[in-house]
């Protein structure tokens, strides 16, 4: 029913309805979070595959609201997106995430990464360039130690402002990951004429590499042909040793996964990594 309510106008099912509602008051109670601060950031580990050492963490939303509990981002997200409230959100978490991030190295005691994910409605008009430069500036963390993860669909469809907005930055010494890589139709070959450093393999196509002969043929050719454009490549989503010991054989640069950690709250990432480069 729901397929024939889609292609068919004169027809708006409850359940429609109750989605667009749901939208409505979620977007209400998230303009809200931001201001009431029940937002957070998690950090995820990122590692060097060769080596298992820490490289830096990639930032991850989180909102637990008050009235409706603990919201996962990939329903507030889209919310925050379409609402233009995602403008406000990632300015959030950059700060928090830079500020973070730079007392973490305090207590790690070497410079380390950081990742952060952007939508692209914060590309639109230059603001989005001097928060950038701002937090970095007032965190102290460098140009070079921040990426910066988009989707390939925000260069397809970009029409040259958000592109251009990421050559500038660039120039800076940030770096442009392209995230999600496989999962839309686009070729690497095509995408490395725009300003990027890395591509993070989507996690789809590592959870199949034991299962699925063609997962395990398009890690290994998304690779080869990374390395041969001089792209770095992260695989995101490892979960099982038979996943890290293919990606190892492979020559994968970078990893991040369940295998190694989740995403943690600032106060027990050091304790978390200590453990890990122990391991
Ligand atoms: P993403 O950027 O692709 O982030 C990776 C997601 O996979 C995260 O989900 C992470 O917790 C999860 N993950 C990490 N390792 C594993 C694993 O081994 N197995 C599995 N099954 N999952 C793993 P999360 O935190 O729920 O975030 C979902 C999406 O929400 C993110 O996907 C990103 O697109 C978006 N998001 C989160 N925070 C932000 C933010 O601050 N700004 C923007 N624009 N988007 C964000
Ligand atoms: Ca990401
Ligand atoms: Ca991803
Ligand atoms: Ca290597």
């Amino acid at each position: 029913a729901k397929a024939a309510g889609r292609n068919n106008a004169q027809w708006f099912e409850p359940a429609m309805l109750e989605e667009s509602n749901d939208k409505l008051s979620l977007s209400a109670a998230l303009r809200h979070a931001v201001v009431a601060g029940e937002l957070s950031t998690v950090y995820q580990p990122l590692l060097d595959l060769e080596t298992g050492r820490l490289l830096g963490f990639e930032a991850l939303a989180r909102w637990r609201s008050s009235d409706l509990g603990p919201i996962s981002p990939e329903r507030f997200i889209p919310v925050a997106e379409d609402s233009g409230l995602i403008r406000e959100l990632g300015g959030w978490v950059l700060r928090q995430a830079c500020a973070d991030v730079a007392a973490l190295q305090r207590e790690i005691g070497r410079n380390l990464r950081l990742a952060v994910n952007v939508s692209p409605r914060q590309l639109r008009g230059t603001a989005w360039l001097d928060e950038v430069l701002a937090a970095l500036d007032e965190s102290g963390l460098e140009p070079d130690q921040l990426e910066v993860e988009i989707t390939e669909g925000l260069l397809i469809d970009d029409h040259g402002d958000a592109v251009e907005l990421l050559e500038r930055i660039r120039r800076h010494g940030v770096k442009i990951v392209v995230d999600d890589f496989g999962r839309g139709y686009s070729s690497l070959a095509y995408l490395s004429r725009f300003p990027i450093d890395k591509i993070k393999i989507d996690k789809s196509f590592v959870q199949q590499i034991e299962s699925v002969d063609a997962s395990a043929a398009i890690v290994d050719a998304i690779i080869v042909m990374a390395h041969a454009l001089g792209l770095t490549v992260v695989a995101e989503g490892v979960e099982t040793t038979e996943q890290h010991r293919y990606l190892t054989a492979r020559g994968c640069d970078e990893v991040q996964g369940y295998l190694y950690s989740h995403g943690l709250p600032r106060h027990e990432v050091a304790a978390a990594v200590r453990r890990l480069e122990a391991s």
